[in-house]
């Protein structure tokens, strides 16, 4: 099973896809998780990737593709993945799609989780004051919500345009949330 989760910054996807990777017992892989790593270990990536971050911008695709390409090519990656935060560039996409073709593999599913903006920076900033992420000022904050308008929300048109797209309501609680998008898996998948 391949799938991939998108949605704006603050939808939820890091909670979903935890219990979406649980749920088909595939790994969960986040970008935005295995940069953070690095920052908090200051590898050489975290030293270069830091600044990015923290202000709201994208790591550049070369950076990004060689932590995806090295993290699909794990052995517990072999028979499928959730990958959350990844693609979120045109180039992104088009690398994901060589790098199946490799395989003859194909994806299964894009789950995109939709949510109301201003809902979702209030809940941001909430979650900002809890556990402290280095992006999560409120100038960060807005300066990520508009890099997703501009390279990664139009990216939705490829995936809706291939047929693969599963819309789900990403408002309410977690567990609202989660049934919803266990049940539209379960519809377009048969499992
Ligand atoms: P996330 O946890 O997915 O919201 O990612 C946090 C941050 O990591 C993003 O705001 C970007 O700076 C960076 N990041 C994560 N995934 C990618 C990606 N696929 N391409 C570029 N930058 C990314």
């Amino acid at each position: 099973m391949r799938l991939l989760i998108m949605g704006p910054p603050g939808a939820g996807k890091g909670t979903q896809s935890a219990i979406i990777g649980e749920h088909y017992r595939i790994p969960a892989i986040s970008t935005g998780n295995i940069f953070r790593l690095a920052i908090t270990n200051r590898t050489p990536l975290g030293e270069r990737i830091k600044r990015i971050i923290s202000e709201g911008g994208y790591v550049p695709d070369s950076l990004t593709l060689k932590v995806v390409v090295s993290r699909l090519n794990e052995p517990d990656a072999a028979d499928g993945w959730l990958l959350d935060g990844f693609p979120r560039t045109a180039r992104q996409v088009n690398a994901l799609d060589a790098e199946l073709a490799k395989d003859g593999a194909a994806l299964d599913a894009v789950v995109s989780i939709t949510a109301d903006e201003e809902a979702i920076i209030h809940r941001m900033l909430k979650r900002a004051e809890i556990e402290g992420r280095p992006d999560d000022n409120e100038e960060t904050i807005r300066n990520r919500m508009e890099v997703y308008h501009e390279q990664t929300d139009p990216l939705l048109d490829i995936y809706r345009e291939r047929g693969m797209l599963v819309e789900v309501d990403g408002m309410g609680t977690v567990d609202e949330v989660s049934a919803r998008v266990l049940a539209a898996l379960a519809e377009r998948l048969g499992r």
